[in-house]
Order: structure tokens, then C-alpha cells, then sequence
């Protein structure tokens, strides 16, 4: 079978969603959120390709804020869309490029081996410093997370270390998220035994989605279920 980093998150998020998804191959919608974020890591991704200069950086993401946001970004009643416009103007007036790193791969794609499976994925850049470290970057539309759930979410960018070790032959120096909302770089050192438990979650998580049986739905978080499920338009179980 074959896994990426949100297929496993998506089965704790909503072993529902995830029935729908990836057992029904059902075509949910996607949201603005996501649309947002995706216009975001098209411009630095072609930057990073030197399909686009610096000085064009805002022009371009002012002309793609208003071809694919088309309707506000509402949430909980309150319209966010001038500053989520203005927050991206702030990022690429502020970007000077990728922080004095060299950039090696811009929306690196990979398929790796986990276990008996295979596990994909998309680093959105993988760097180089000046003293040869690599340096893997996700891009993130979401504001900067809380120190709670940042280990938690770091598991991502662990499982891609395995694909930099298996090409590179050594593991990235840090990871880093970069939360262009709020133009922050949350930076991490590699740990190895982080990375070793990271591996661990992975498997585990297969098994315990290859022994799924009922894939209940988890509707207990509301801004998940209301704003970003790709199923929260038909779902019985939304409150
Ligand atoms: S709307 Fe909520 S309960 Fe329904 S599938 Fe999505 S996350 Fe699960």
C-alpha cells in the first residue's frame, strides 16, 4: 500500500474522513484555506526555479490572491480575506530569498520504502547552508503552532528526512516550517531519536489503520470539520 504523511494524520483527524477518502475514493471539495496556500507555494516554487524575480513577487501574488480567491475567507463568521491579502503582500515584500540558503530542490517529490509499504511525499525545498548542512522546508499556510503541537507536527518533516538520507546519504541538519502568514521560520535541529520514534508512529499507525474495522467519525473539532474536511458539505455526522 501506499501512504503519505496526510494519509496517516487524516486517519486520527477522522477515521471517517479518511474511510471516504481513501477507502471510497470519494472526491470531496476543497476549501479556500488550501487554495490560499497553494498560490503561496506555486510562486516561491517557481522563484525558486528562477521562473520568477524577486521584484515580481508581490505583483504576482496580488494578481493570484484575486484570480483564486474568489469568494471571502469566512471563518467563524468573521471575514479574513484583507488580511490574509495583506499578510502575503507583508511575506514576499519582506523576501529577500531563501535566507542566505542555497536552494538544491524546489516541490522535491519522492516515493521511499516504509515497512512492506511505500510512503510519498513533496518537500516543498530542500536547501543547502554555507557549510553543506541540508536544510528541508515545509511551506505552511497555517499560523506559527503552538510548542504543543509542534512535535507533533515536526513528524512530518522527520518522515521526509528518511528521503533525504536515502538520496543525499546523510540526514538534514534542520527542519524548518515556514510560516508565510505570519512570516516566521520555526527552526528545528535534527534529532536522530525523534527521528527513530517518528519511523516507529508511522508503522504503528499502518497497522492500526490495515486493522481499522469502523471508521468512526471524529467530529469534535469544529474548525476541522466546518472549514477544512473535504466532506463537511455532505457529512451527516458535522455538528
Ligand atoms: S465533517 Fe467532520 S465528522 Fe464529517 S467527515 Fe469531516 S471531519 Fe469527519
Amino acid at each position: 500500500m501506499q501512504y503519505s504523511y496526510s494519509k496517516l494524520t487524516s486517519f486520527y483527524e477522522c477515521p471517517y474522513a479518511f474511510y471516504r477518502n481513501y477507502q471510497k475514493h470519494e472526491r470531496g471539495e476543497s476549501n479556500l484555506f488550501a487554495s490560499y496556500g497553494i498560490l503561496v507555494h506555486s510562486i516561491l516554487e517557481r522563484y525558486a526555479k528562477g521562473e520568477l524575480n524577486l521584484e515580481d513577487l508581490v505583483d504576482e501574488f496580488t494578481s493570484s490572491f484575486e484570480m483564486s480567491i474568489n469568494e471571502p475567507i469566512i471563518m467563524f463568521g468573521k471575514d479574513l480575506t484583507d488580511s490574509y491579502f495583506d499578510k502575503g503582500v507583508t511575506f514576499f515584500s519582506n523576501f529577500n530569498g531563501f535566507w542566505g540558503l542555497k536552494p538544491l530542490e524546489s516541490e522535491y517529490k519522492f516515493e521511499i520504502e516504509l515497512g512492506n509499504n511505500t510512503f510519498v511525499g513533496i518537500i516543498d525545498l530542500v536547501a543547502e547552508d554555507d557549510k553543506g548542512n541540508i536544510i528541508i522546508i515545509d511551506h505552511k499556510s497555517s499560523s506559527k503552532f503552538s510548542k504543543k503541537d509542534l512535535k507533533s507536527k515536526s513528524k512530518q518533516l522527520y518522515l521526509y528526512s528518511k528521503a533525504i538520507y536515502d538520496k543525499y546519504g546523510k540526514f538534514p541538519k534542520e527542519l524548518w516550517f515556514n510560516h508565510f502568514k505570519n512570516d516566521y521560520r520555526e527552526k528545528m535541529e535534527f534529532d536522530k531519536a525523534f527521528y527513530e520514534d517518528t519511523i516507529q508512529w508511522a508503522l504503528d499507525t499502518i497497522e492500526a489503520i490495515e486493522a481499522c474495522m469502523d471508521f468512526d467519525p471524529n467530529n469534535n473539532d469544529k474548525f476541522y470539520c466546518g472549514y477544512l474536511c473535504d466532506y463537511r458539505n455532505s457529512c451527516e455526522y458535522k455538528q
